[in-house]
């Protein structure tokens, strides 16, 4: 079976070249997971490299023909298993397609393939005088298929939305090997069911994403950042819902609790305040950030900010948001291993959550750092543990699961931008409850009836 699947992969016009066909199983098997690498992950039969739209098809239909599983990843840093391997699967990898095809300053719109890293294409469409906002923290690895499979948002989202606010098009690949293209390249278009946004938060589920039309931002003015010091938690969530209640629309909005303020200082001694409970960043990149900084300068130290300190340049505030961008790496330090809630609650819920995480954690006797993009409540509760402790690894699930409850009762979201993969499974049916879980089976049968198209996950 395995033999005719490889046979099958190269063979014809359309085949794949030997090198973009790994077998090999301790390269294959490096491809089994993501960043979430406590997730169940199966071993792949082979891993694919295509490099053309035509070699993509040519997979699909190999695998449709011989009904073996496809599990589309780009840069595998996703955080909930969303590109784990399944058992016997075809992983394939569009890491190869990697080029951005046109950037075109009148209609602003970036035309590029699913490997393009996020950072990539923002220096490139920098030199355009143009900007795509969307910034995971994982900006320099990640690609831009991954962050449409994801529906990524990242630190200026608060500003400037999340990633499907800026896909207006979509090249895919379905199942058996069609190429179909959705959306549009102009400002407007309402042709039709909406499927470039079905396909964005897909999670590689219903198709592959091969080429994408992104709609692009004039470049702002540089921001500057601004730090604030609090001494709860709490007083940090107020000053955020004072910011939003009075109107200013910061370019960042970010919280690091103590535990990730320690946390970043052990791993890259950046010297963040360690005193603090709550480090508050906030940016704006208007014509005046400084005179913005200072109005939400002001509602901090009225919410109780202990210390205001906006950064003197662009080179400090790098250096701050170099600080916040480490969070989640310097908490995996802490213990070798982390579950990285990702729970979005209306921001005037913010308090409520913080508090509830440091409940669970004392409940637990776990370190639970939290890092949150503070300006949409998306938190991000990052429980620390040991693997190999099989107790801490138990006590690590339940609060995690935990977390998860406490933002559905606060009126949230299980995940603002991470996705469901395999992590949450069962929690994407409490929140959509069984008529949409229905509906989504349904939507997924039509693109995907024989189940092809990285099973297990979501459902
Ligand atoms: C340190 C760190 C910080 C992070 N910060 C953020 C953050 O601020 N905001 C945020 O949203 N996320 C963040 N993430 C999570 C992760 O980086 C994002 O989810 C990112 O979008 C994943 O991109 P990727 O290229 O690594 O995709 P992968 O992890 O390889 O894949 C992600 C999903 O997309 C699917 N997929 C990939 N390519 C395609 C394709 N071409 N067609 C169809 N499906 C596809 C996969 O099957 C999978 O389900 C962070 C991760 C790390 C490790």
């Amino acid at each position: 079976m395995s033999r005719t699947l490889i046979e099958l992969l190269r063979a014809g016009d359309e085949g794949l070249p030997a090198d973009a066909v790994l077998t090999d199983p301790d390269v294959t098997s490096s491809y089994a997971n993501d960043m979430a690498s406590f997730c169940d992950a199966g071993t792949p039969a082979v891993v694919v490299l295509p490099r053309t739209v035509e070699q993509v098809q040519h997979v699909m239909r190999t695998a449709t023909e011989l009904r073996v599983p496809v599990v589309p990843q780009g840069a595998r840093t996703g955080l909930s298993g969303g590109a784990n391997a399944s058992e016997g699967c075809i992983v394939l990898s569009l890491l190869k397609m990697d080029r951005v095809l046109e950037i075109n300053p009148v209609d602003r719109i970036a035309v590029v393939e699913p490997g393009v890293v996020n950072a990539t294409l923002s220096r490139a469409v920098n030199e355009h005088g143009l900007y795509y906002p969307p910034d995971p923290s994982s900006w320099e690895t990640c690609t831009i298929g991954g962050n449409i499979g994801t529906a990524s948002g990242g630190l200026c989202c608060v500003k400037y939305g999340v990633t499907a606010e800026y896909v207006l098009g979509l090249d895919v690949v379905l199942a058996d090997g069609r190429l179909m293209s959705t959306g549009r390249r102009t400002a407007k278009g309402v042709a039709g069911y909406d499927l470039t946004r079905l396909f964005v938060g897909s999670e590689g589920s219903l198709g592959i994403v091969v080429r994408a039309t992104l709609a692009l931002k004039p470049q702002p003015p540089q921001q500057l950042v601004l730090a604030a010091e609090f001494g709860s938690a709490q007083a940090a969530c107020d000053a955020v819902c004072r910011i939003m209640e009075g109107g200013h629309v910061p370019s960042l909005l970010e919280l690091m609790d103590r535990t990730t303020i320690r946390a970043v200082n052990a791993l890259a001694h950046m010297g963040l305040p360690e005193t603090t409970e709550a480090l508050l960043l906030a940016a704006f990149d208007t014509q005046d950030p400084a005179a913005d900084l200072a109005a939400v300068g002001a509602l901090c130290e009225a919410a109780g900010a202990t210390q205001v300190v906006p950064a003197e340049d662009a080179a400090e505030s790098e250096l701050l948001l170099q600080a916040r961008r480490l969070s989640l790496t310097a908490l995996e330090a802490v213990k070798g291993t982390t579950m990285i809630d990702d729970v979005c609650v209306p921001r005037s819920k913010l308090a409520d959550m913080l508090e509830g995480v440091e409940r669970i954690a004392d409940k637990y006797s776990l370190t639970i750092g939290v890092c949150a993009h503070a300006g949409d409540g998306n938190t991000h509760p990052t429980v620390c543990f040991d693997a190999t402790d099989a107790d801490e690894g138990r006590r690590a699930r339940e609060s995690f699961d935990e977390i998860m409850a406490l933002g559905l009762e606060l009126g949230g979201t299980i995940t603002g931008e991470h996705g469901v993969g395999v992590l949450k499974k069962e929690w994407l049916a409490r929140e959509i409850g069984p008529v949409g879980v229905e509906m989504q089976r349904a939507i997924k049968t039509a693109f995907d009836p024989l189940s092809l198209l990285n099973p297990g996950k979501l459902f």
